[in-house]
């Protein structure tokens, strides 16, 4: 099991314990991880998986709640219900979604820094949460990329870009800088 999934699955397992009350074992979640992303097995998936290892975008698909709930009426002493695999599947996206560098927070909603196209898996980025991102937690946005775009505030130079516009364009420092745009974009999204 490549560490994406060995992450989901504890992942389920705390939150299972946490929110739901139940002790998921270790191989029922590793199967329920499968199963959100349409697997039979965790061996089917770990054998499909055996060279792409860390996708951080697999968070971003929808989970296969029938394959989920499939799986829990097949299981032995189950330790969630059918009826959960909605919530099961959601809580699996939250984990395989790479955690927030700021707060920690696993979340499917988390998002990459920087310009960074939805699949992109040339390079390891960080991602962060929507809170951190509202919140101006160290983080920035660039002039050109708009509010959308975050970045940490490092990476924004002194005229407000990043560092694919910088030297770009001549902006009045005064003028341009709206230290508002990013949170109010964040609170209307
Ligand atoms: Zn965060
Ligand atoms: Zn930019």
């Amino acid at each position: 099991m490549t560490d994406v999934f060995k992450a989901a699955a504890g992942h389920l397992r705390q939150e299972a314990e946490q929110n739901l009350g139940v002790r998921i074992g270790s191989g029922q979640a590793h199967n329920l991880v499968a199963a959100a992303l349409g697997y039979k097995s965790a061996a089917a998936l770990r054998a499909d998986f055996r060279s792409c290892c860390d996708d951080p975008w697999l968070g971003q698909k929808p989970a296969n709640v029938s394959a989920i709930a499939n799986l829990i009426t097949r299981m032995q002493e189950p330790a969630v219900t059918p009826s959960q695999a909605a919530l099961i599947g959601e809580i699996v996206l939250d984990g395989l979604t790479p955690a927030c560098a700021i707060c920690g927070t696993m979340d499917r909603t988390n998002f990459p820094l920087g310009n960074v196209e939805p699949g992109d898996t040339r390079k390891e980025h960080e991602w962060t949460c929507r809170t951190c991102a509202k919140n101006d937690n160290g983080l920035d946005v660039c002039h050109c990329c708009g509010p959308i775009v975050i970045f940490r505030v490092e990476d924004i130079d002194d005229k407000g870009l990043c560092e694919m516009h910088k030297g770009e364009f001549d902006f009045d420092l005064d003028e341009e800088r709206d230290a508002e745009s990013l949170i109010e974009y964040w609170e209307n999204h």
